[in-house]
């Protein structure tokens, strides 16, 4: 892997362009915001459907606790490694603090092909996976929630894995993203896709851009039709936009004369083939085409790393939307911005997850369960709120005497507003002992 694709390389990049805005803080403080608190490596043998073992390798890392219990997601990945783990975790650390939810961040995940193993195997390796973490997760000390390939039946074996091993204690806020028959929350399989068109919603209505005041009439390219692209490109048509091409891991398509896509034909498309290319009225493209589509929106909604050095220069789109957690590196967001496209930071753009995560956990503990309607206005006051004040430091940016050389995009603008916080309480409360 090059340098410029290492996880850990984008975290350290990333996180040096915001400490550049930050002279308050002392330089050993700052570290710490760096550096996981924790990281495990389990191996986990489970038995395959033939009867032959596998060995697999899982990781949790807990970030950072200054906030409140480490949270985040678990994913199934061939790629998934601890370096990639560690920054992830570090994200949901910015993410919960720029959101200002009362968590902490933490991330895990199984090195596997979760394509090639039955949904019994899948449901063996979780529960050896939380069996083997045993007390290092927790209602009140790390609580995990899907990911990449993972889903609200990977959560009711974590669910169900962790109440064998402590029965007897109310254990459904141990991990969020549930099923609703088991202390799920409504609208949360809805809400990382939910909350990145509120977030660019609330974006264009800033007036970023005068030419885009709002999503109605946008055009929009999605990579990744899973989970968070789907809904998105549901509801940004809900909102006037046009989705005009969508990608999945098989390649893309790109509605016919440029107009928009029929999504119901493209939910049955996908549904019946298990992928989005071949859908009738349209042009069969590649990934690459759909990242270098002249459009509005691209919404990178799948892996890390989409858009590099290599491709930046062939965007178009005037607002990049990170569905995805750090699809676009460091130097990518240097030449996207240096071109006046600017890039809505995944700790933004897709924490909508993360912020019905919180409401899943608080109505666990007060058993009880919000209505939809309920959930969905307070994602969207939250995700305003967080939009409003990265946008208001990224205009001070611009504005202050401070800039000379130092990064003054919209994802150094939402750290830094992220790292202050973190910085305030770490300082207020001191170091132990
Ligand atoms: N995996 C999601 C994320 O990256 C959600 C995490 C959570 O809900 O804890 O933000």
């Amino acid at each position: 892997m090059s340098t410029e694709l290492a996880p850990e390389h984008m975290i350290d990049v990333q996180f040096g362009r915001a400490e550049q805005h930050m002279d308050r803080i002392a330089p050993g403080l700052l570290e710490l915001l760096l550096a996981p608190r924790r990281t495990i490596t389990v191996n986990l043998p489970v038995e395959l459907d033939d009867g032959t073992i596998e060995t697999f390798a899982g990781y949790r890392v807990l970030h950072n606790q200054l906030l409140g219990p480490g949270k985040g997601g678990i994913r199934f990945h061939p790629e998934v490694s601890l370096p990639e783990v560690s920054a992830l975790a570090a994200l949901m650390t910015w993410k919960c603090a720029l959101l200002r939810i009362p968590f902490g961040g933490a991330k895990g995940g199984i090195a596997c092909n979760p394509k090639q193993l039955s949904e019994r195997e899948r449901r063996r390796l979780t529960r050896r996976f939380v069996a083997e973490l045993g007390d290092n997760i927790g209602p009140y000390t790390d609580i995990p929630a899907p990911d990449l390939y993972t889903d609200s039946q990977t959560m009711a074996w974590v669910y169900d894995t962790y109440q064998a091993l402590h029965p007897g204690e109310n254990n459904l806020p141990v991990v969020t993203g549930k099923p609703l028959a088991i202390g799920g929350s409504e609208g949360r399989s809805e809400a990382t896709g939910r909350g990145c068109v509120y977030a660019a919603e609330r974006l264009l209505n800033l007036g970023v851009i005068p030419q885009l005041p709002s999503l109605q009439g946008a055009r929009v390219a999605i990579q990744g039709y899973g989970e968070v692209g789907r809904v998105a490109g549901r509801l940004l048509h809900e909102h006037g936009a046009k989705v005009v091409a969508v990608s999945d891991s098989r390649g893309g398509v790109l509605a016919i004369n440029g107009d928009r896509l029929d999504l119901d034909a493209l939910n049955h498309h996908k549904a019946d083939n298990g992928t989005v290319v071949g859908l009738a009225e349209t042009r069969t493209i590649t990934n690459a085409d759909l990242l270098a589509l002249d459009c509005d929106l691209l919404i990178p909604a799948a892996l890390g790393g989409q858009v590099h050095a290599g491709n930046a220069e062939a965007v178009k789109a005037k607002v990049l939307v990170e569905g995805a957690n750090r699809p676009v590196t460091p130097e990518a967001d240097d030449i996207l911005s240096a071109r006046g496209i600017l890039v809505l930071p995944d700790i933004l753009a897709n924490a909508g997850g993360v912020t019905v995560s919180y409401y899943e956990w608080v109505q666990n503990i007060e058993h009880h369960s919000w209505p939809l309607d309920e959930i969905n206005g307070r994602l969207r006051s939250r995700i305003n709120n967080a939009t409003d004040r990265v946008v208001a430091r990224w205009r001070a940016f611009t504005s202050s005497e401070k800039r000379n050389g130092a990064c003054t995009d919209l994802r150094t603008a939402a750290l830094v507003e992220a790292l202050e916080r973190l910085a305030a309480v770490l300082e207020q409360r001191g170091v132990w002992p």
